[in-house]
């Protein structure tokens, strides 16, 4: 090694030892008769001194200088600080500098190596390099080496075994678009890159692997909505001889032990809600579990007296916010122009004011008598003090604006504490969703999720209504994974892209591979996968996960470091047989 020690583990203790240190220049200060350098490495900072008549005035020299980000070796005596700096653990210490060699200059960096950085997002993709640098990004990475090693373990320890699947596939349907890769040779025919593995672990489980488990890159070609990465990485598993009861157990158990590893929490047993439950209290399939503010539906109690708003509409439905009666016109007037914002969609915002003296103030006074507003309060557990925010509508619809709500009060009134840890498994997802622009059922999870067995007999009449054997797992409001207990008998597969609206003819081209390997004793299997990029981000309290990545796409889905992606040369695209005037041709 060209160095001794890093320049994170000197302290008093070595006091007189002959070091040698390799590393960056963070900063370097010409004091007049003294210099210091600030030597940064992945391990931390160490500050080097260089003193007139104490060290070799070439050196002094030397040591004026060196720039920013100048790669240092430096050997020299360790010794107690006169001044010492109790912000960093190698404080109390610095190294009287005896020889120095420039490893390399830099040019100036084209935004600042520090925790808080001038660089804005696209600069710090460019030069990913100099950003990784940075202590604040790169402890995300090793958090996520981290994550990896107990995940691993975890799951090794629980008989998993991690086999890698291809890259160059053919499309799985989960729900995206698939990037695509020409076939050089065989011209015309394309590989798809995974979207997941579904397919392939599922046929491990017929294979008799028994238990699967890969850490790996999946691609979606999705529209790029915010945080979302056209590559990412899953905790992919899959199980045999499981029922959905092993698979939660076994995850929970996987959560708990990343959580008590990593931050040191115990987390209790998982709250369980069914998709129905979540979307009546909650207006959303992954509720945040931090705080309450459960939906009130007040139809029964509203309707039929005369409030045309009220009357028209299918669900009349609020939230109780505690304490908060005392809110100004113009903070609720703030909260109605966000619900009437395009993306939320509500039409207004009624209120109830709970006041202190136990009379009531609302929007709707012209319409409702006290005794009225006195009945919807009893029904949302609405204390004097608190306020009572109703919102109307389509159902569907305004449950969603609702929920916006309850999380945008949610995090002005400090609910969404980033200590808190709420994990949830969402049960008995429906197994279909009605698309109105093909006009026909779409699997919500994918085509592989089995049907809840009490439902199999609604498939032909009623499939709208028949519950998948799928879970989620939510933690904060975040979906963390996702899986299902599989079909696993041919007969019931091939009725399910039936269902689907696959022909005959279509499902044997597209998963005949996967239909045959059930006719060659398929066991009962099912699994679950996490968004380990996502994981990462949620154990350390982080919204975006872009930084847990050692080099994202931007918000186009470019890497602005690599400049990708690019076209390719007229011989390249001849090799593969493409011809891009193609379709201006036709
Ligand atoms: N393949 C699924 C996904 O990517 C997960 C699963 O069903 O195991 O969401």
């Amino acid at each position: 090694m060209l160095r001794t020690h890093t320049c994170g583990e000197l302290r008093i203790d070595d006091a007189e030892k002959e070091v040698t240190l390799t590393g960056w220049v963070q900063k370097q200060r010409d004091k007049g008769g003294i210099v210091y350098v600030d030597l940064r490495d992945r391990y931390g900072i160490t500050q080097l001194i260089f003193e007139e008549g104490v060290t070799d005035p070439d050196l002094i020299e030397k040591a004026k200088s060196v720039g920013r980000e100048f790669v240092l070796r430096a050997s020299g005596q360790v010794v107690e600080r006169y001044s010492k700096n109790d912000k960093i653990p190698t404080g109390d210490i610095e190294i009287r500098v005896s020889s120095l060699d420039v490893l390399n200059a830099s040019k100036t960096p084209p935004f600042t190596i520090e925790e808080e950085t001038d660089g804005g997002e696209d600069l710090r993709l460019q030069y990913r390099y100099l950003d990784i640098r940075r202590e604040v990004v790169r402890e995300k990475l090793e958090l996520r080496h981290l994550m990896m090693q107990k995940v691993r373990e975890y799951l090794t320890g629980d008989k998993f075994i991690e086999v890698e699947t291809p890259y160059l596939i053919k499309s799985t349907p989960e729900g995206a678009r698939d990037f695509v890769v020409p076939s050089r040779m065989n011209e015309g025919e394309f590989y798809a890159l995974p979207q997941s593995p579904q397919t392939f672990k599922q046929l491990l489980m017929v294979a008799g692997l028994d238990r699967y488990y890969q850490i790996v890159k999946c691609f979606r070609d999705e529209d790029l909505r915010a945080d979302r990465q056209p590559e990412f990485t899953q905790i992919d598993c899959e199980m045999a001889f499981v029922e959905r009861e092993d698979v939660l157990n076994t995850f929970e158990g996987m959560t708990k032990f990343l959580y008590k590893e990593i931050k040191g929490l115990e987390l209790g047993d998982f709250h369980r809600m069914s998709y129905h439950e979540a979307i009546e209290k909650y207006g959303s399939d992954k509720p945040d579990l931090r705080f309450g503010l459960e939906f009130v539906e007040l139809n029964d109690l509203v309707q039929g007296k005369g409030f045309v708003v009220f009357d028209s509409s299918e669900l009349v439905v609020g939230i109780n916010v505690e304490g908060c009666a005392d809110y100004s016109r113009k903070q609720l007037d703030e909260l109605t122009d966000f619900v009437k914002k395009p993306q939320i969609g509500a039409k207004g915002l009624v209120y109830v004011k709970c006041n202190e003296d136990g009379t009531f103030k609302s929007s709707v006074d012209k319409f409702f008598d006290q005794e009225a507003l006195q009945s919807w309060a009893a029904k949302a557990n609405a204390k004097p003090g608190d306020l009572i925010l109703i919102l109307a509508g389509e159902k569907d619809q305004t449950r969603k604006a609702l929920n916006e709500l309850r999380l945008e009060m949610g995090e002005r009134l400090g609910l969404r504490d980033k200590s808190k840890v709420a994990p949830l498994w969402v049960l008995d997802f429906p197994l279909l969703e009605w698309d109105e622009d093909t006009q026909r059922y779409h699997a919500m999870h994918h085509p592989f999720t089995s049907p809840n067995p009490e439902d199999i007999d609604k498939l032909d009449s009623d499939p709208g209504n028949v519950r998948a054997n799928a879970y989620d797992l939510v933690i904060n409001g975040v979906e963390a994974g996702g899986g299902s207990i599989r079909i696993h008998d041919r007969g019931l597969q091939s009725k399910m892209f039936e269902v689907l609206g696959f022909t005959k003819e279509e499902a044997e081209e597209q998963f005949g591979f996967l239909l045959g390997a059930f006719e060659y004793g398929a066991p009962p299997h099912g699994g679950i996968a996490f968004g380990f990029d996502r994981m990462c981000a949620m154990m350390a309290g982080e919204e975006s996960i872009r930084d847990f990545i050692a080099f994202p796409k931007n918000n186009s889905g470019r890497d602005m470091m690599i400049d990708s992606p690019s076209r390719i040369s007229v011989e390249q695209l001849a090799e593969l047989g493409i011809d891009l005037n193609q379709k201006t041709k036709s």
